[in-house]
């Protein structure tokens, strides 16, 4: 039985295009099935037993104008006073403590709609940087254009995160300031200067198990799935138009991990906002359906991380190593 679906899964014509339907089918069998085909899968293609780490580090935080409903650095939450963008210096401090700390990918990010041409020399100059120290770099700045990708796509940079968030049905619900297709715009913009594409979304702003689905036909089917899919789970942020929006089952949130690892066979599936909420066991559960990456450290953007000595006793009760790393961080 592992041959045959490790053989459909690597054969991916069979399944793309994904349609809702096909995916939804999928999602509905039995949980142990469903996990069973996924950590095979999952096993065909990485090793089970090993996670890569990266870092996230806010560079900008606040005043941004985007309405986004679960986000604490708009202007439209009663969130997060706004500061400048980060010296260069201080990046670097950081990002040599994430080194050391088992990372192997670090991930700039801002508060931003989108980079502002006169910040481009000092988002080029970070870049550069993090990069100098053996470390993946990864930014997301929010929408950018063909030549702002192309320009960081020069100055070395790996990865772009830029997530859908949600289906494109649902989508106005999330956002008003901008449209589905204008962060399909950017994706394209990533993968045409040749750069790694980080996109995923959220679970728990209150959108249908459909809704899920769907975000990941949209990401499946795209001509070049993204290197990497970040899942969220919902921080209800106070001050922001989510705060009390009731919580995922986590039999769910499983399952969509499940369904992420089976349509994108190849990805790193990345368990990422909201991990302070999820127990050692539902982590677990993830890591087995397929799920192969986090962020480590105490904070994410503006919201707690577990932090690395919760992260430690979990990856070590798991035997679980950092990749590249081989021993734990
Ligand atoms: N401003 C840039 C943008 O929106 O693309 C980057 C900021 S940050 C990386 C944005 C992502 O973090 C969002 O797309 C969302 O997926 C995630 N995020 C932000 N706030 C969150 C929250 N309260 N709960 C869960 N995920 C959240
Ligand atoms: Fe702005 Fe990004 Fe927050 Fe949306 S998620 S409000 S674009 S910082």
């Amino acid at each position: 039985m592992t041959a045959e679906i490790v053989s459909a899964a690597a054969d991916r014509s069979t399944q793309r295009p994904w349609t809702l339907s096909s995916a939804r089918a999928l999602y509905e069998l039995p949980f142990n099935e469903l996990l069973y085909r996924s950590h095979c899968i999952h096993r065909a293609n990485f090793d089970p037993n090993e996670i890569q780490l990266s870092k996230l580090l806010n560079i900008k935080t606040g005043g941004c104008p985007e309405d986004c409903g679960y986000c604490s650095q708009s202007v439209h939450a009663q969130g997060i006073a706004a500061s400048k963008l980060m010296k260069l210096d201080e990046v670097m401090r950081q990002a040599v403590n994430a080194k050391e700390g088992g990372a192997t990918r670090y991930c700039l990010g801002a508060a931003w709609r989108s980079p502002k041409g006169r910040d481009e020399a000092a988002i080029v100059a970070m870049i550069k940087g993090v990069k100098s120290l053996g470390l993946e770099t990864c930014m997301t700045l929010g929408m950018i254009s063909q030549e702002q990708a192309a320009v960081f796509a020069e100055a070395g940079l790996d990865y772009y995160n830029h997530n859908l968030d949600t289906s494109e049905r649902f989508y106005p619900n999330v956002v008003t300031t901008r449209k589905f297709s204008d962060r399909l715009a950017t994706l394209s913009h990533v993968r045409e200067a040749g750069m790694k594409v980080c996109s995923g979304g959220i679970l728990g702003m209150g959108e249908t198990i459909d809704d899920r689905i769907d975000m990941l036909v949209t990401l499946a089917n795209l001509a070049e799935p993204p290197e990497s899919v970040p899942i969220n789970l919902l921080i209800p942020m106070p001050g922001t138009k989510m705060a009390d929006v009731a919580p995922v089952d986590p039999i769910e949130f499983v399952r969509v991990i499940a369904l992420a690892r089976v349509m994108m066979p190849t990805s790193f599936v990345r368990l990422t906002a909201g991990r302070t909420a999820m127990s050692d066991e539902m982590q677990a559960l993830c890591f087995f359906a397929g799920a192969n990456s986090m962020f480590i450290g105490d904070m994410l953007l503006t919201a707690s991380n577990p932090g690395n000595d919760r992260d430690h006793s979990l990856l070590t009760r798991l035997r679980m190593t950092a990749s590249g790393k081989g021993d734990l961080v």
